[in-house]
């Protein structure tokens, strides 16, 4: 059976004294958890944090990847250098890139894809807004988003994590109800068990204001498979003890 999936998003933030802190903390208390543990750090802390996480249970993972393989294009930083800093996870399609940076849903199923050919694991995010939630428009919009990542990645699709972080939990203090956030899952799940033989294997993550007090009911949800976690895990009491709920 699959283990769940607790994952760390530091978003930009972190030094090199705050990082070392942080990690040690988190290391220290992850000794015997029976759950999965990733860290999604800023890209200049990948080495640093490579090493910190050497011989550690916590993986290491990045934020965001290019769609492109190589080549000219300033800024980016391909799924190959990833790679060589031993990054296990990478985050694909976070609300915060479609929104501040204009991604696409075909840009994030390429961003998946790089990510698959170089043997990373995507964590690809769906959610609606608010708008779009008021609209009715949840369904669609999730399938819509999912739908591009499938196309694009055929039978590799069981080798994904899918996060569902409703646009409007995320950052804000405000949850998806347990009862809201399995509803999607289920829609997610269902719509995987369609592209693959192997749903199984694929990770359905909730994120969005995810805290060590609401963990416990949004975890406890059938499909609800772990989380990916922003500002809780700048806090190592507070990430350990989503750990330790989503280990029982
Ligand atoms: C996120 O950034 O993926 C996230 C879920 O953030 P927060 O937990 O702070 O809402």
């Amino acid at each position: 059976m699959r283990l769940p999936l607790i994952v760390g998003n530091w978003k930009m933030n972190g030094s090199l004294t705050a990082n070392q802190d942080l990690l040690h903390a988190i290391q220290l208390g992850l000794d015997k958890v029976n759950c999965e543990v990733a860290v999604c750090v800023p890209f200049p802390y990948l080495q640093q944090v490579q090493q910190l996480c050497e011989g550690e249970s916590c993986m290491l993972g990045a934020q965001d990847v290019s769609a492109h393989q190589q080549g000219a294009f300033t800024g980016e930083v391909s799924a190959s250098m990833l790679h060589e800093f031993g990054v296990r996870f990478v985050i694909v399609g976070h609300s915060e890139r479609r929104q501040y940076h204009a991604e696409t849903d075909a840009v994030v199923a390429s961003k998946a894809q790089r990510a698959l050919a170089v043997g990373i694991t995507p964590i690809v995010c769906v959610g609606e807004t608010m708008a779009e939630r008021e609209a009715g428009q949840t369904h669609a919009v999730i399938k819509r988003q999912l739908a591009a990542v499938i196309q694009t990645n055929g039978h590799c699709i069981s080798e994904i994590v899918v996060a569902y972080e409703p646009v409007w939990a995320i950052g804000t203090g405000k949850t998806a109800t347990p009862e809201q956030a399995q509803e999607v899952h289920t829609l997610l799940r269902a719509q995987l068990r369609a592209a693959t033989p192997h749903p199984e294997r694929i990770a359905l993550l909730y994120g969005g204001s995810m805290n060590a007090v609401n963990a416990a009911s949004l975890l406890a949800q059938p499909d609800i498979d772990g989380g990916l976690i922003g500002g809780a895990a700048l806090k190592a009491a507070d990430f350990l003890t989503i750990v330790a709920v989503a280990s029982h």
